[in-house]
């Protein structure tokens, strides 16, 4: 997404790798959290103002439980005055499990002579994306081992298909991946099938740590991966998504590590990350792993809380490795996208519940295993707004998380009469009546802050045509 003039000072060059881990330390070591510096920290970043590394290590240190009470607070509030009560809903597809790496953690690796490595034929796919929409999906994220099967036009074919598929009013509406990195012509292919966000996570950004978890095949090359995404932004991409995996490594090294990635990207493309992602390790088939970095759950917690107040304007995603109590709880400090009804064996969508799950099959093992119309239903009891809102690119309004961060009004013009629009769909092809019911008086309450009559009036319009038959439709 393109940025305003918030970029920092540095001396970063697009294509090479910026990350010098002595330097993230000196400011870790460096740093004292006074009560009086982290709470200018978080009025700087209330005011919307990206929060530099000197900033975030002075809160990643912050183990005072008042401050860190702030700090949650003010992530907190961030989150409630920009963004409002949207959640965006998704679902993970797991395309191929194949994989020519050898990650520590990772149940794919090629190592592992127990996992089911295997790749979804054009059928398989097909009923996949329709189990998917039957549940009333929208958005997917495809996801790919690395091997030599997934080339670039292999990853657009299975892009095309989803975007193909039609089951009754189901429509897949967005594609996004999380792949292998690619060279600048690969990037340039899988733009041109109509991907969204192109995902990948550095894991660790500690370079002697990420050679001790990545022991062959490409992705042993720490700064090959660490230059993904500018490869990707210069075959002309431009929503990319940064994450690390916790647990591999100092929690408060990956965060000053996520935030200096997000400087590099301002700094040599004039664009933010338009998500970060914090999985945390879960248990895989043949996990080889010690426990010296878990997270445990208050840090954890807090670290989102500081991501939300160190990039303001860029989208959380909170994914189901986490369980459904946690989940809940820690998605008011500043999450902006969940996935719901999650299955990631391969070929599990179209299975029946009752057929057993083999940990196998999968990359690792997931905690929240609750169905789309489950979470739809308690985001309603908390008041919260899902949404499977995919307007801004289909318009052309790339960037969208910026706007709605910077651009006055733009939440209240786009986003909530989309996330009701698209609410309204859900309700009509597949709410059952309990939820049904919540969810109208959760989109009333929601039309009701539209303070613009005009607007109101074209959605109340607009909901009528839904109503009566009419789908896809959106400001
Ligand atoms: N093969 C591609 C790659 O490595 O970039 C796709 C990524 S993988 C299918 C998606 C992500 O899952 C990885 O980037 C990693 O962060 C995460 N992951 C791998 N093993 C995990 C585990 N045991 N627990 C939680 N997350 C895990
Ligand atoms: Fe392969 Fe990705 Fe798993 Fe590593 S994390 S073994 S690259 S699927």
């Amino acid at each position: 997404m393109k940025l305003s003039p918030q970029k920092y000072k540095i001396e970063d060059k697009p294509m090479l790798p910026f990350i010098d881990a002595e330097e993230i330390w000196n400011y870790i070591n460096n740093t004292i959290p006074t009560a009086n510096k982290v709470r200018e920290i978080i009025s700087k970043s209330l005011s919307k103002v990206r929060l530099n590394l000197e900033e975030v290590a002075v809160l990643v240190n912050t183990e005072n439980p008042e401050l860190i009470a702030e700090i949650k607070e003010g992530a907190k509030t961030l989150k409630k005055t920009i963004y409002g009560n949207r959640i965006v809903l998704f679902a993970p597809l797991y395309v191929g499990s194949k994989c020519a790496n050898n990650c520590t953690y990772c149940g794919f690796k090629s190592s592992n002579k127990e996992a089911l490595h295997k790749t979804l034929n054009e059928e398989e796919l097909v009923r996949e994306i329709e189990a998917l929409e039957e549940n009333g999906q929208k958005r997917l994220i495809l996801v790919y081992g690395e091997h030599a099967e997934y080339t670039p036009e292999f990853i657009s074919n299975s892009v095309k298909t989803a975007y193909k598929v039609r089951k009754g009013n189901g429509q897949i509406r967005r594609v996004n991946i999380n792949a292998a990195p690619l060279d600048i012509e690969g990037f340039k292919t899988v733009k041109e099938a109509g991907i969204g966000t192109y995902q990948v996570f550095q894991e660790t950004y500690h370079p002697d740590a990420y050679k001790k978890y990545h022991l062959s095949g490409k992705k042993a090359d720490y700064n090959y991966r660490l230059t993904s995404l500018d490869r990707a932004l210069e075959a002309g991409l431009d929503d990319v998504g940064i994450g690390a995996l916790f647990g591999l490594y100092d929690w408060r090294f990956e965060v000053m590590g996520l935030v200096r990635h997000t400087n590099h990207l301002e700094a040599c493309y004039d664009i933010g990350p338009h998500t970060i992602s914090f999985p945390r390790i879960q248990n895989a088939s043949q996990l080889n792993l010690n426990d010296e970095f878990f997270v445990n759950d208050d840090d954890f917690t807090k670290l989102i809380a500081i991501l939300r107040l160190a990039v303001p304007y860029a989208g959380m995603i909170l994914s189901a490795r986490e369980p459904a109590l946690l989940r809940n709880e820690i998605i008011q400090f500043g999450v902006s996208q969940i996935d719901g009804g999650t299955k990631i064996e391969l070929g599990s969508y179209a299975k029946s519940n009752e057929d057993s799950i083999d940990i196998n099959n999968m990359q690792f093992k997931i905690n929240d295993d609750r169905s789309l119309n489950e979470i739809i239903d308690e985001l309603l009891e908390q008041e919260m707004m899902p949404s499977f809102c995919t307007s801004c690119y289909r318009k052309g309004r790339t960037g969208e998380h910026f706007m709605e961060f910077s651009v006055p009004g733009f939440i209240k013009r786009f986003c909530t009469p989309n996330a009701i629009l698209t609410m309204a769909e859900y309700i009509m092809d597949y709410a059952p009546p309990h939820t049904a019911l919540k969810a109208w008086n959760v989109l009333e309450k929601n039309l009701a802050t539209i303070d613009d009559e005009k607007t109101k009036r074209l959605i109340s319009s607009i909901i009528e045509r839904i109503k009566a038959g009419e789908r896809d439709l959106y400001l």
